[in-house]
């Protein structure tokens, strides 16, 4: 099927439209960002909303804006916009390595932050990004808005606790001190969804320990962050030592299902190498000196 059902088409002209047209359309009205998601779940007939409300003209949900120890970005800043962001890149590195390897440049400039997050596929990289970095979504309604931390926006796969009438529209990062964060991909090619891939973010303490940890992995079936492995982390020095067992740990807490992008075992296997990876470069970026090495590895 590569035609959509009918529909009907608004394009809003602010947020408060937005919600005025979710509203007066009800729970058949879906909004549209980029549409990389939604329209070719529309031609597969996997979705068949009565009514598009279209949020292009939004430019009030497109901004990226560094206020104190949070940076804000829109949601319809698009994958684009976040790669081509220099401040995005020193403060949040992560989200570079993530960015780079999400589809296409066409699929870029089109998709957002909103629309990924909105999704809430499994495997979509920006979820496990903002897992890893502790953002918040900023959801408006008819009524306000709520500012909530991921582990509650996250519902399960295609869930969300943004609800159908309301507009995810921001989402905050933390900006801290002497942090380093780091995310790895295997794809069958260029510019495919994830075989496996895992992020991590690290803060050092002044000492030179690690103050705060936290690891994510996508397509593996974990559900929020890998906390046992995270934990193991808090208060060493970074080391290839300790760094090993994290990704033991992280491969531990995977869940992952056999499918045509490969086997469970390869697959744990992807979890427990890409862990450890993400975590060695968050360190450096971090700015911890050399590691120690594994004894004998
Ligand atoms: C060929 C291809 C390859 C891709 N590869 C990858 C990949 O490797 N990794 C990856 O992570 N992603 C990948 N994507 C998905 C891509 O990142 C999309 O941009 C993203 O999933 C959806 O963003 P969008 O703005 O297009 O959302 P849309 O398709 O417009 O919307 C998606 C869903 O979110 C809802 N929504 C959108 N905006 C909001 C909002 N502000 N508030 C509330 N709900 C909202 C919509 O109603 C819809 O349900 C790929 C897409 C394609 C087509």
């Amino acid at each position: 099927m590569q035609v959509p059902a009918p529909f009907e088409y608004a394009r809003a002209t602010s947020v408060a439209d937005a919600l005025e047209l979710l509203e007066r359309h009800g729970p058949e009205a879906r909004v549209l960002a980029g549409g990389h998601s939604l329209l070719p779940m529309m031609k597969l007939r996997l979705a068949r909303p009565d009514w598009l409300i279209d949020l292009g003209d939004l430019a009030e949900l497109r901004h990226l804006i560094r206020d104190g120890d949070w940076l804000r970005v829109g949601a319809l800043t698009t994958h684009a916009d976040l790669l081509a962001s220099a401040q995005v890149g020193r403060l949040l590195p992560i989200v570079h390595d993530a960015e780079r390897v999400i589809a296409d440049p066409v699929v870029r400039n089109r998709g957002t932050i909103g629309g990924s997050l909105g999704q809430a596929d499994p495997a979509e990289d920006l979820s496990t990004v903002c897992d890893v970095l502790r953002a918040r979504v900023v959801i408006t309604g008819r009524a306000g808005e709520r500012v909530i931390g991921m582990e509650e926006f996250h519902r399960g796969p295609y869930e969300t606790a943004c609800e159908q009438h309301e507009l995810i529209t921001e989402v905050r990062f933390p900006v801290r001190p002497r942090s380093g964060s780091a995310y790895e991909k295997v794809e069958r090619r260029v510019g495919d969804w994830a075989v496996a891939a895992a992020g991590a973010a690290l803060v050092l303490a002044d000492d030179g320990t690690i103050a705060d940890a936290s690891i994510g992995l996508t397509a593996l079936g974990l559900s929020g962050l890998a906390t046992d492995a995270a934990a193991v982390l808090l208060g060493t020095h970074p080391s290839e030592e300790v760094f090993a067992e994290a990704g033991r740990l992280a491969a531990a807490a995977s869940s992952p299902v056999e499918d045509q992008r490969g086997p469970v075992d390869y697959k744990r296997h992807l979890a427990e190498e890409l862990t450890r990876r993400v975590l060695r470069s968050a360190a450096e970026r971090a700015g911890a000196g050399a590691l120690t090495a594994v004894q004998g590895g």
